[in-house]
């Protein structure tokens, strides 16, 4: 899970860095939000089944965490949207 997080981090400070020094930017970005929303979902899921049926108890805050999470794939463009965004990055330079 926290290696997870961690390249999450790496493909953020990646694209951010390349969006600071004035660098086309669009497909490294949509990976970033791509990977991060849906890391988001394995992730949290992964810590609602490490604590069982606590995980989707009110006492903790993971069922609240893990609802939190399925919106990170829809808003600020669809996975779908981050999809096409990366695949016309790399296909149009080719003429596709
Ligand atoms: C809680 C919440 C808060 C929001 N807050 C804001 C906000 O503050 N500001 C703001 O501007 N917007 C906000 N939104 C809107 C959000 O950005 C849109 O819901 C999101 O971009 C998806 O657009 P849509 O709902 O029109 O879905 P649609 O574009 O109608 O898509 C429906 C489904 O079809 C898929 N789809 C669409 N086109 C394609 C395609 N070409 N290929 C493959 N699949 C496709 C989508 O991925 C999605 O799964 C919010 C949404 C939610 C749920």
């Amino acid at each position: 899970m926290i290696t997870e997080i961690d390249a999450a981090d790496m493909l953020t400070l990646s694209a951010a860095a390349r969006l600071d020094k004035g660098m086309p930017s669009n497909r490294q970005i949509a990976s970033a939000k791509l990977y991060a929303s849906e890391m988001l979902a394995r992730v949290t899921d992964a810590a609602v089944q490490v604590h069982e049926g606590m995980g989707l108890m009110d006492d903790l805050p993971l069922e609240r965490f893990w609802r939190d999470a399925r919106v990170e794939r829809i808003w600020d463009r669809t996975s779908e949207i981050q999809h096409h965004i990366i695949s016309r990055d790399l296909l149009r330079p080719l003429g596709a």
